[in-house]
């Protein structure tokens, strides 16, 4: 008799403790689920098999096969040549190029390659630049063993903002930036609410961490900003004084962010 009432009260403490986990994990769980946001649901991407390839929601504005997403910043067509392995390469004087479409805040991949045969120096080799809504320029120069100023090097915001580090490549090899841009937003006056934005990946390698930009990209003088629309070309450099062979871009894409 003894025995089957210890028994009970066992299986009864039993039940009892299983019910009050129970409860116990259900009121976990619901804390929890008060932090648990289920929408918006971010939309499916498709990343491209290597990081040159455009993931499936990017623009691809130049893939090795023609220049149809460009002009010349100037107006015309485009006077740089696509080589036989499909590299767009600079045809000294014949101008920046543009992208016929405005861009704003973008994820840019572009890739970039220095002559082989090294002639010039300093700003003169093998100097292009991305400018970002025609007028922010990341630098491009061969800085591999090439002492130059160094806010005007290779992952320079020319003038403005000196890389963390130099990841160049040797001229002859493809290097890639990857980029995250902000764009600058003005009030209606024209004064600066929130400068631009620049984050810089150089072949694989963090070289600018989200930096403001201080304003128009200048050669002399100090930058400063004039109120523009939220969407301009996309450029890229014919820099007229350079010393050497040409130097070649290609996978451009962008996303729009
Ligand atoms: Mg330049």
């Amino acid at each position: 008799m003894k025995k089957s009432i210890v028994l009970s009260a066992a299986i009864a403490f039993v039940v009892t403790t299983n019910a009050q986990n129970k409860v116990n994990q259900d009121s976990l769980f619901k804390e929890a689920a008060k932090t648990e946001f289920w929408e918006p649901v971010p939309k499916m991407v498709t990343p491209g098999k290597t990081n040159s390839d455009a993931p499936s929601d990017a623009i691809v504005l130049y893939n090795g096969k023609d220049v149809a997403k460009w002009e010349k910043e100037k107006g015309g067509k485009v006077g740089w040549k696509i080589d036989k392995d499909g590299a767009l390469t600079v045809v000294k004087g014949s101008g920046n190029i543009a992208t016929k479409q405005g861009f704003g805040n973008c994820q840019l991949h572009i890739e970039w390659r220095e002559p082989s045969v090294i002639a010039g120096a300093s700003q003169t080799r093998g100097n292009s630049g991305i400018f970002f809504m025609g007028q922010y320029e990341l630098q491009v120069l061969d800085s591999y063993n090439n002492p130059t100023y160094v806010n005007g090097q290779a992952g320079s915001i020319y003038k403005q903002h000196i890389p963390l580090v130099n990841a160049s490549k040797k001229p002859g090899e493809w290097q890639s930036y990857d980029v995250i841009f902000t764009a600058p937003v003005f009030f209606s006056d024209g004064k600066v609410q929130s400068p631009a934005r620049i984050t810089v990946i150089h072949n694989g390698i963090l070289v600018q961490n989200n930096v403001a930009i201080k304003g128009h990209t200048e050669w002399i003088g100090i930058p400063k900003y004039a109120a523009h629309s939220d969407r301009e070309p996309l450029v890229l450099q014919d820099h007229g004084l350079d010393g050497g062979q040409p130097m070649s871009y290609r996978n451009i894409w962008v996303r729009e962010l």
